[in-house]
């Protein structure tokens, strides 16, 4: 369902300039509310598709199992708030607490996310 959707440019995209004639590129992120698919209450915002999307209530038992690799705890060590309201870094962290690893592009995504959501509280 969509109920509200905002069209966003996403920071540090490279615009191309067209002094050469260039096409420029814009990455436009679309984030949107959509109805928890698990307890179907609350809403989560999701950006780009997502299937499944979880609220923070639903998620929040898997997201707390114990990180045992020092590095990786140290990793999702960001503030509980950024989890809360973010269903992307909720399922980086999901996803490694089940497979127990994450590829270096899923490492990037969640550094970069965290990164704008510190400069938006700033
Ligand atoms: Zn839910």
């Amino acid at each position: 369902m969509l109920i509200e959707h905002k069209v966003c440019y996403v920071p540090g995209t490279r615009i191309i300039s067209n002094l050469y004639k260039q096409p420029i590129f814009l990455s436009i992120m679309i984030t949107y509310k959509q109805l928890c698919f698990r307890c179907k209450k609350n809403y989560v915002l999701v950006s780009g598709r997502n299937k499944f999307p979880q609220c923070y209530e639903c998620q929040k038992k898997e997201m707390n199992k114990e990180i045992k690799d020092k590095k990786m705890k140290k990793f999702f060590d960001i503030p509980e708030e950024f989890y809360k309201e973010n269903a992307f870094l909720r399922n980086i962290k999901v996803y490694y607490l089940r497979t127990g690893e994450l590829s270096e592009k899923q490492i990037e995504a969640f550094k970069k996310t965290v990164n704008n959501l510190k400069k938006e509280k700033k």
